[in-house]
């Protein structure tokens, strides 16, 4: 049985509606989609620990089934530069959550590299019950929430396929670099697309994907947040 497989087994038969961000990332990696770093611990010396196995600035970020949206309860915190504001952070996150919801269970703490900012895509999956998986392409930011700048393909979709969905979203042109943003690697994000579209066709079980936000950058790309909800 794959790592994915096991994943999906494992957290079906515990009941659960969506995998961990660890999860997620882990079923990534393995479908070729790549991730930021990332450390599961339990207290603040394994967090710092990890800090510095992964390198500062680090991301520290709440893992916990009951909660989907991290940042809505204070369960993320960006751009740490030392061990003092892991530790600082790891309490002040545990003490968020407690507050926002004090039955959360919490699988611990996850600690992942700082990606630097750059341009932000949103590559998803969506279950349509009539064609079966869609995937979902768009730029981060206002161009989603707020301009519904998205494209949508039937899946599996081809490297062609991906590439048509990238050029027709009308935010198109700022991959191609403007000001003092260089331009995009576009290739890698056609390569995410193609691999999430495999991921999706193979595993059935996958009601919603979404990998919001990938830093897009001159070579190469990193997803910074991946959330798989299930059927
Ligand atoms: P959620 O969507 O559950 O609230 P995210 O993991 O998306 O939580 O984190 C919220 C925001 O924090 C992201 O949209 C991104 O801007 C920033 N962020 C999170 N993780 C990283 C990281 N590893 N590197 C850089 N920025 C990050
Ligand atoms: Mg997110």
């Amino acid at each position: 049985m794959t790592k994915s497989s096991a994943i999906f087994t494992e957290a079906l038969k515990a009941g659960r509606k969506s995998l961990l961000e660890t999860e997620a990332k882990t079923v990534c990696i393995e479908y070729g989609i790549p991730t930021t770093k990332f450390e599961l611990t339990k207290n603040e010396d394994e967090a710092v620990k990890a800090a510095e196995r992964i390198g500062f600035p680090v991301v520290l970020k709440i893992v916990s089934p009951d909660i989907v949206h991290k940042s809505d309860m204070g369960g993320v915190a960006v751009n740490l530069q030392n061990s003092k504001s892991v530790r600082e952070a790891f309490g002040q996150i545990t003490k968020n959550v407690k507050k926002h919801n004090a039955k959360a269970k919490i699988a611990g703490m996850l600690v992942q590299e700082m990606a630097p900012a750059s341009t932000e895509v949103i590559v998803g999956a969506v279950k349509d019950p009539q064609f079966g998986p869609a995937m979902m392409f768009g730029l981060g930011g206002i161009f989603v929430e707020v301009l519904k700048d998205v494209t949508f393909r039937v899946a599996p979709v081809t490297k062609d396929e991906a590439y048509e969905m990238i050029a027709e979203v009308k935010a198109y042109p700022l991959l191609k670099g403007y000001r003092n943003t260089p331009p995009a690697d576009i290739d890698a994000i056609v390569e995410i697309l193609v691999n999430a579209s495999r991921l999706v066709m193979e595993h059935q079980e996958i009601k919603e994907l979404d990998l919001n936000p990938i830093m897009v950058y001159k070579k190469g790309a990193k997803t910074v947040d991946a959330r798989i909800i299930l059927e």
